[in-house]
């Protein structure tokens, strides 16, 4: 940890009317602690509640932040920066140095593997960013995504996060990218369709030829190019896969394994699923417990969410990938952003 090094660092607590200190200030301190970074921490100054003059509370004034606990850290040059989240600061000031063995070849995979099957995610996802840092990009849609967002910003290392933008979402997704945005106070990299590409394909087929001819051209052109393009600035990305989203396509996901459908910046692309051994009941109860936000489709019906026209809600009974391009085969129900790996043997 030495990114803190000529730093001066400020946490501001709240104090209520009452006396006593708010309940988030202590579960920041206690993390910070836990991280082993609250020596980090140059001093403490307090916001009490009902005295807006006090020092913390003029603080939240100067940096424009509704609440305790924030932080201050000031860059020695005269320059101040704030952060209203914790996990934030951790992961941009106090972020352990990746290790410097973060290659790792192909003959390696399978015992690696086997390995990081036995851990629970967190573990996985600790593991992958105390590697590949930044050079690991999360891939952001969904539920599962987010309980992944949540591990990583645990985690303290950084990390890189991304989502497609096929321009066909529902506005409900947009504001869910939105709410995660600034829940976690994290950058999301929002990757679009090559204009000029899904110009001519729209010229051609118009915007629904997927219901006659299949989904691949429309998910190649607005789905899988960009993200090509994308994971081709990374060495690995992380995504949310699990095995019993679709006993058809996803049956094997490993938790680590090489593309076989996308290359990285050097060439070969490690991609973690760290979730793959999780139900769908297990994802959902520790989305309940660590009241992590979800997009409100999934209070409507909707299990699997994509795009708004190749979208749509499940009964009672079905499964969760008979939501999406149920007019297709349930072999074919992927978009071309997983290789689909053979069993094992
Ligand atoms: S999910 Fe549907 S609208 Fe979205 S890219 Fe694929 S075919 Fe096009």
């Amino acid at each position: 940890m030495d990114s803190s090094a000529g730093l001066h660092v400020t946490m501001v607590k709240k104090r209520l009317a009452s006396g006593e200190t708010c309940r988030k200030c202590l579960q920041a301190e206690e993390m910070l602690r836990a991280r082993g970074a609250w020596s980090h921490i140059d001093q403490v100054v307090w916001a009490i509640e009902n005295e807006p003059e006090s020092a913390g509370m003029r603080l939240a004034r100067r940096h424009n932040i509704d609440a305790a606990p924030f932080f201050v850290v000031d860059e020695g040059n005269g320059a101040e920066v704030a952060y209203g989240s914790v996990l934030k600061l951790l992961q941009e000031r106090f972020a352990p140095t990746p290790s410097r063995n973060s290659h790792i070849e192909a003959g390696d995979i399978p015992a690696l593997e086997q390995e990081l099957s036995l851990r629970p995610p967190v573990e996985i996802v600790r593991w992958a960013l105390s590697r590949f840092g930044r050079d690991c990009g999360l891939a952001f849609s969904g539920a599962e995504d987010v309980v992944l967002i949540g591990m990583a910003l645990e985690s303290g290392h950084p990390f890189s996060l991304f989502c497609l933008d096929t321009g066909r979402l529902h506005p409900e997704t947009y504001r869910f990218i939105e709410r995660v945005r600034s829940h976690y106070g994290v950058e999301v990299e929002l990757l679009a369709p090559d204009t000029a590409a899904l110009q001519v394909f729209v010229r051609k087929k118009g915007l629904f030829s997927f219901y006659e001819d299949g989904h691949q051209e429309c998910c190649g052109v607005r789905k899988v190019e960009p993200l090509r393009r994308a994971l081709g600035g990374y060495r690995a990305w992380m995504t949310g896969q699990r095995r019993d989203q679709s006993p058809s396509t996803r049956a094997h996901v490993p938790v680590l394994q090489l593309d076989g459908a996308f290359a990285g910046r050097d060439g070969a692309l490690v991609k973690f699923n760290p979730l793959a051994n999780w139900s769908s009941a297990q994802t959902w109860a520790y989305i309940r417990e660590h009241d992590i936000p979800y997009n409100p489709l999934h209070e409507r019906g909707f299990m699997s969410i994509g795009c708004e026209p190749c979208t749509r809600a499940t009964h009672p009974g079905q499964h969760e990938r008979e939501g999406r391009w149920w007019w297709e085969d349930s072999t074919k129900k992927e978009c071309g952003l997983h290789s689909v790996p053979p069993p094992k043997p």
